[in-house]
């Protein structure tokens, strides 16, 4: 017997009759002899016109009210599911966040989880309960309700599940694990059977869209293994796990893309102390991300200074670098934004030298030109020029040996 906590997403609890999927899974868990915790999202599309009937209502709507709208999603799926399952013949009980005291800050739309008291959840369960959870919200010191940001029932999910020492938390979502690359642009991508915290970590900031990046912060920080998997069939998904897990390690365990930089260089800028300070500090002030910096030194005493910044603030990044290239003495500013980064994920790669120069071999096969490199411990990032993107994914899996056997 164990605890389980399962976590249904959008599309998972869109309407009645995948309700009753979801009810008839759970249902089945329970049979099994395990305790089970569920935490629901808003039906899929719910929390999207909630805001915008906000936006209606009001222009720029007040924060704690929209809160306390947007947590309404949530509400109507776990009381159908606990219904469902009580008609079914179950005990069942749905819980709202504050009823299961999920104590957050009070950062309105992003807050995050402080504490939960999981004695009422425990006494739930202690009475052979199924305990249906609004996932997505909780509530601050003073009683607000509060949102943990889009995607945040992933959040709830792993959060209640370590707070209940559970065994493990199952993701259930649209699709059936986490691929080796994004399987609409590499044909022979294949489903990972493991991954670790940590390669998730880089591959979710890089844009696989499986997990709220926060929610897997979270089960790092507490070991709570992590299973996601798809609620439309019966097919193990992917473990996410720590490193120690003995799980099969890879070299590289992925190849992921993104679209959605855009790079900004300053030339000839003098080579001085403080001189990126003053380059970076008005970029960071407009709440513009930087990723990668690159910085090259020409023999004059001076230097070249490339970075990435999110394509929807280029022009921003542009117009500020223009000013601070002014102000410091640099050439001109260049920019462009049809690039893109490759990277290969792996911690496997701690212990294995060459991953770089098989990756730098790859690209220069097919003549793609590498503008900038990047690496961590357990990646390594090219920016390319965006048109050769699904080209680079391709071959990398390849060199990577991690196609998919026909
Ligand atoms: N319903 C919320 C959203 O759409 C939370 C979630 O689905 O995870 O962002
Ligand atoms: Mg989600």
């Amino acid at each position: 017997m164990a605890l389980v906590v399962q976590k249904f997403g959008g599309t998972s609890v869109a309407n009645i009759e995948r309700i009753r999927n979801v009810a008839q899974r759970v249902a089945k868990t329970y049979d099994q002899g395990n305790d089970v915790v569920v935490i629901l999202s808003a039906m899929s599309g719910v929390t999207d016109s909630l805001i915008s009937l906000a936006q209606q209502a009001a222009e720029d709507p007040d924060k704690r009210e929209l809160d306390a709208l947007l947590a309404t999603g949530e509400q109507t799926t776990i009381t159908l599911l606990a219904m469902m399952l009580i008609s079914m013949g179950y005990k069942a009980q749905s819980m709202l966040g504050h009823q299961i005291e999920v104590v957050t800050d009070s950062d309105y739309g992003n807050a995050r989880i402080i504490e939960i008291n999981s004695k009422r959840l425990q006494q739930l369960l202690e009475k052979k309960n199924i305990v249906v959870v609004a996932g997505f919200q909780g509530y601050d010191m003073k009683g607000n309700i509060t949102t943990l940001g889009r995607g945040g029932s992933d959040t709830s999910g792993v959060a209640i599940a370590a707070a209940l020492k559970a065994d493990v938390c199952e993701i259930y979502t649209d699709v059936d694990g986490v691929y080796t690359a994004d399987p609409n642009i590499c044909p022979k991508a294949r489903k990972l059977k493991t991954i670790t915290y940590d390669e998730m970590l880089n591959m979710a900031s890089l844009g696989a869209k499986v997990l709220q990046i926060r929610s897997v912060g979270f089960a790092k920080k507490y070991n709570i293994p992590v299973h996601v998997r798809s609620s439309f069939n019966e097919e193990e998904g992917t473990m996410v796990v720590s490193e120690d897990s003995g799980m099969e390690q890879l070299i590289v365990s992925g190849v992921t893309h993104d679209k959605k930089q855009a790079r900004v260089t300053l030339t000839k800028v003098p080579d001085q102390p403080g001189i990126a300070a003053k380059v970076f500090s008005p970029i960071s002030e407009a709440g513009i991300i930087v990723d990668m910096i690159i910085q090259n030194t020409r023999k004059e005493g001076k230097t070249d200074m490339t970075f990435t910044v999110p394509k929807g603030d280029y022009k921003r990044a542009l117009e500020i670098s223009k000013k601070v290239a002014q102000q410091v003495g640099a050439e001109e500013v260049l920019g462009d934004n049809n690039i893109a980064m490759v990277s290969v994920i792996g911690v496997g790669m701690k212990n294995h030298s060459g991953v770089a120069s098989v990756m730098f071999n790859t690209l220069a096969r097919e003549n793609i030109n590498i503008m900038m490199i990047g690496t961590s411990e357990i990646r390594i990032s090219c920016v390319i020029e965006e048109k050769y993107t699904e080209l680079a994914v391709r071959v990398l899996h390849t060199a990577f040996g991690l196609d998919a056997e026909e």
